[in-house]
């Protein structure tokens, strides 16, 4: 599984639907300062650029280190753009490159206080600067096939993983060190990086949601949380499953039964033209139920790709409506810190009839 052929993502067919965009947000370019959104439409995986999405010209500017991997990933990807490469003057590039226009959007969420002050008074100070929220991530919202292949085959890598180092659980490691069996299980897999610091909350661990891996050992009569995902290609995967540790308690299977019934509810939901709101709460509603709705102390879920929290936000405030090529995840669970804790994830992409899990670990709570 080390060699993944994946399908190729449209990459270069972003910045069109991005210029269309730009009007309706009120500027007529934008300068896109966030790494994870100058991937998305340039293929550059680098840690330091600018891309400057002008109506009829893209400028990326970037440095030195850069200046062999910027041509040939720009290039790859089909982007066409002029490629500067550039050291303290890569504002003065930019700003003469924006002759002729007179509103720059900014990413708003993006930019510090300090970096828009210099543009607007070293870098822009002839344009109005606007303020511009999910331009970018708007388009990032909807996977095409590529970025969905990449997500599925880092899930699989994850589920192949845990298949092999579950039994490990049963054999007295701490949680650091079934991190790491976990950890190395995914990268001989295939697996860039792992997706975020995996999570192992043994016994009362597991009743802090994110609790850091400690060197507590795991016994009998653990319920043991696992939260973990592979990262590939740049995209991300997001799955947990507990695990229990001998024989559970009267409480502990109780927990077992509602947080599966609340998983379970809450996936059979996710289909296009759902709120995500309404997401949450049928997985709420489960828990509430079984008188548990105070210890069910997070958000549902949240969609993943180049980031590994991104929109949409399954929770109960969020406004977004599901539509076909969304990932999201739905991970409801259950916190007891005399018992432990309970929680369930799967990722799922939306399709136009439904929804298609990525994640394929088996539930069952079982050591193997
Ligand atoms: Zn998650």
């Amino acid at each position: 599984m080390t060699t993944l052929a994946l399908v190729p993502m449209d990459v270069a067919g972003r910045l069109g639907r991005l210029r269309a965009r730009l009007g309706g947000a009120g500027c007529e370019a934008l300068l896109v300062t966030r790494l994870g959104n100058i991937r998305y439409l340039t293929g550059f995986t680098g840690s330091a650029a600018l891309l400057l999405v002008l109506p009829d010209e893209t400028v990326f500017v970037t440095d030195g280190r850069y200046a062999t991997q910027a041509p040939e990933q720009l290039g790859a990807a089909g982007v066409e753009a002029r490629i500067e490469i550039s050291g303290p003057a890569q504002l003065q590039v930019l700003h003469d490159a924006a002759t002729g226009i007179a509103r720059l959007g900014l990413e708003a969420n993006d930019v510090t206080w300090g970096a828009q002050r210099r543009y607007a008074s070293e870098g822009f100070p002839e344009l109005e600067l606007v303020a511009t929220e999910g331009l970018v991530e708007g388009l990032r919202l909807v996977k095409d096939d590529g970025e969905i292949a990449r997500i599925e085959a880092a899930a699989a890598i994850a589920d192949a993983a845990l298949a092999q180092v579950r039994p490990r659980l049963g054999a007295g490691l701490t949680e650091k060190d079934f991190q790491l069996e976990l950890d190395h299980a995914m990268r001989l897999l295939g697996a860039d990086d792992v997706s975020f610091e995996t999570i192992v909350g043994s016994g009362p661990n597991g009743a802090k949601p994110h609790a850091r891996p400690s060197r507590r050992r795991i016994v009998e009569g653990d319920l043991v949380v696992l939260d973990f995902g592979a990262l590939l290609d740049g995209y991300h995967s997001d799955i947990s499953r507990t695990v229990m540790v001998g024989e559970p308690s009267a409480t502990q299977t109780r927990m077992l039964e509602v947080v599966a019934a609340s998983q379970s509810a809450g996936v059979d939901a996710v289909q296009p033209g759902t709120d995500a709101a309404s997401v949450d709460k049928v997985c709420r509603d489960v828990i509430a139920d079984a008188g548990w709705g105070d210890f069910f102390l997070h958000g549902t879920g949240h969609g993943v790709g180049l980031d590994i929290h991104e929109d949409p936000r399954v929770a109960a405030t969020s406004t977004a409506t599901l539509a076909p090529g969304h990932v999201v995840t739905v991970e409801p669970g259950v916190y007891l810190p005399e018992h432990g804790g309970v929680r369930i994830e799967d990722t799922l992409v939306v399709t136009p009839t439904g929804h298609r899990r990525l994640t394929n670990a088996p539930k069952d709570f079982s050591l193997s």
